[in-house]
């Protein structure tokens, strides 16, 4: 899991997409509970104590489904027709906070500071990704190419298009397509 412990890179709009994919991936495991989610949280540079309930989670697995098919869209204008859906229904007025003076100032959609961890999260992510989107006029994220997997990720940096979410997969898409083909030119030797 990425760490992010500076204080203004970890409010970063590229952190801010990192960090709502790791909890859009998290909370597809229907076994993730409050420890899971806080400590995705901690690893992406929220302050301790993170404090998660039950309900929390509950309420954050609803709002991870629309942010997931934000991430999942295939061109810029899918993104942007669901983003703006998201805007429209769960998004406040955009106002800067610094959190009384212990982070840098950045942006924040939901309504206030104490805002309810899945209200927070829906927020985020679509103003996280909202910017993305505007900068690169693209997709803003990705699903993996392992069929096996399903996790989304925000495709950042430059380089080569990813096509999985982590080196994990992709060294195992590739061993499997190198067994396949050896199976395919020697049956009957695997
Ligand atoms: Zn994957």
């Amino acid at each position: 899991m990425p760490v992010l412990p500076d204080r203004s890179t970890r409010h970063s709009t590229v952190a801010m997409a990192l960090r709502t994919a790791a909890l859009v991936n998290a909370l597809a495991d229907p076994a993730a509970g409050p420890e899971e989610i806080a400590a995705v949280l901690l690893a992406h540079g929220e302050p301790a104590p993170v404090a998660v309930t039950p309900e929390d989670v509950t309420a954050m697995r609803g709002a991870a489904a629309p942010l997931r098919e934000v991430c999942a869209a295939a061109s810029a204008d899918e993104a942007a027709a669901l983003l703006n859906i998201l805007l429209a229904a769960h998004t406040g007025p955009l106002r800067l906070t610094a959190h009384g003076g212990t982070a840098p100032w950045h942006p924040h959609a939901d309504a206030d500071d104490d805002a309810p961890w899945a209200a927070w999260f829906l927020a985020s992510g679509c103003l996280a990704l909202t910017v993305l989107l505007w900068e690169r006029q693209a997709p803003p994220g990705r699903t993996c190419a392992s069929a096996s997997c399903g996790n989304v990720f925000v495709a950042h940096g430059s380089g080569p298009e990813r096509r999985y979410c982590s080196r994990r997969c992709a060294t195992r898409e590739r061993v499997a397509a190198h067994r396949r083909a050896r199976t395919a030119t020697a049956p009957g030797v695997d």
